[in-house]
């Protein structure tokens, strides 16, 4: 049976071999016949003249040919001898062309740390802003922000090779969710600010886009380790109208208890007004690196329920900042936990196939989660705080759980939540725009015309 296989196969290499020679002869001839045509019109001389002609360009030609070759090899073989170069992108050391020697850049210790020049009348120069440019409206219809999604990862490629790939899975995902949304997305990959590496570093940057975008209702931001998981969950922007900062938690564990996780960081919005300004004039101090930081983390570990001994981060200031000054900020904040706006990775992936067997993309909670976030997997970094093989593989399981419903679109499905592989829902038919996807997600057009006609 095998070798009938393969005989069969080497047959058709032959044939195809031998067609693709007829192919070559023929064109030879052609051009032969053209050029003997073109020449023979009486540019030329005689027919012998005109051979010699053709030959010649025939040759030429030839030479030619085999020219980028010879440079490719030149090349090589000076690049090997001179610089040490390789043509194999595993043996080259990333690290030979960055300019930059060292990340830190030196700042005096004794000065207090800002992020920014002090704005106060923000509301005012924004709604003149707005009243000067109807062109940019900060709301699409009388419920819906114009939404700004931004997300970002380190300016350096990640410390292990896979990382790299998990970026940009979660890219993808974002820019999918925000597809169908109709929410703008900017990816950042600068470091704004020394100063405030890591995770502070989504401040000085927020700050800078509120700024520069006055039609930007709200800022969601987004960490790189979070996935969208429901592709057709709306937020439900009109419960937010009168509040500035909403965050997945819980009231009690913030305000009462000081709990460390009652809050996360990962996905967040912040309403783009003098508030949130006030806000970052407050939440950003604690993050400039060294001394400062590492001081802050050691009164967020003394004042804060439960969490471990680490510099500060934005989570746990965020927390401080709102259980111990509670009356100037927690009635323009919403903790929510309704639906999964952050969801700990822990409680949701080995759930999905239960998940798929008794539910629909839409629900945003426990039931089909909005998001969800691998807190401590670090897939950029050299070590997280889990297994990388769970990690990794229920990073995948996650990114197809979400792909699927965008997939389903065109009418494909991975073959399972662990296979990069698709397969068809449904056949091709000679009638496209017949075709209704299920979620209704393919012309969002429609979805932002329901979203109005339903206020
Ligand atoms: N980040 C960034 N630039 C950096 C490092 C981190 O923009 O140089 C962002 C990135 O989106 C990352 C987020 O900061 O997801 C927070 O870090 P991480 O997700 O690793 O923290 P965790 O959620 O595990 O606490
Ligand atoms: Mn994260």
């Amino acid at each position: 049976m095998l070798d009938r296989v393969f005989g069969t196969r080497r047959t058709r290499q032959i044939q195809r071999l031998l067609r693709n020679g007829k192919v070559t002869i023929l064109c030879l001839v052609l051009t032969i016949v053209v050029l003997r045509g073109n020449l023979g019109a009486g540019k030329f001389g005689t027919p012998e003249q005109d051979f010699k002609e053709i030959r010649e360009t025939f040759y030429q030609y030839r030479g030619k040919r085999t020219e980028p070759r010879r440079v490719l090899e030149e090349i090589q073989t000076e690049t090997t001898s001179s610089e040490g170069n390789t043509n194999n992108y595993a043996e080259f050391d990333i690290n030979k062309l960055f300019v930059d020697e060292e990340d830190d850049v030196k700042k005096d210790p004794n000065l207090p740390y800002s992020i920014g020049p002090k704005i106060s009348d923000w509301d005012e120069q924004r709604s003149e802003w707005l009243k000067q440019n109807p062109n940019f409206p900060n709301f699409v219809n009388e419920n819906k922000p114009r939404v700004l999604l931004v997300t970002g990862s380190s300016p350096k490629p990640c410390e292990n090779p896979v990382g790299d790939h998990y970026l940009l899975k979660s890219i993808k995902n974002k820019i999918d969710y925000c597809r169908v949304h109709g929410i703008e997305i900017f990816y950042n990959m600068a470091l704004l600010d020394a100063e405030m590496a890591g995770f502070w570093a989504k401040l000085p940057l927020i700050r800078k886009l509120l700024l520069s975008h006055p039609e930007v209702e709200f800022l969601w931001w987004m960490d790189s380790d979070a996935m969208f998981t429901d592709m057709a969950f709306e937020v439900p922007w009109e419960r937010y109208k009168d509040r500035n900062l909403v965050l997945h938690g819980w009231n009690e564990m913030v305000y009462d208890e000081k709990n460390w996780i009652g809050l996360n960081t990962g996905s967040f919005l912040l309403r783009n007004c003098q508030w949130s300004l006030d806000l970052l004039d407050v939440w950003a101090p604690m993050g400039p690196k060294g001394k400062i930081r590492t001081e802050a983390g050691k009164l967020l570990t003394r004042e804060l329920k439960d969490r471990p001994v680490f510099e500060a981060d934005d989570q746990s200031a965020m927390v401080w900042i709102l259980a111990s000054q509670k009356d100037k900020w927690a009635n323009k904040v919403y903790l929510e936990n309704h639906y999964y706006l952050h969801g700990y990775w822990g409680i949701l992936v080995d759930k999905y196939e239960e998940m798929i067997a008794s539910y629909h993309p839409g629900l945003g909670d426990h039931r089909w989660p909005l998001v969800t976030h691998f807190v401590g997997c670090k897939p950029c970094g050299k070590f997280g705080d889990y297994p990388v093989e769970r990690c990794l593989k229920q990073m995948d399981r996650a990114f197809n759980f979400g792909d699927n419903q965008i997939l389903q679109m065109y009418g494909f499905t991975h073959k399972s939540l662990a296979s990069r592989r698709v397969k068809r829902t449904r056949n091709d038919t000679n009638n496209p725009l017949e075709v209704k996807d299920e979620l209704g997600l393919l012309h969002p057009a429609y979805k932002a015309v329901k979203v109005s006609s339903s206020a």
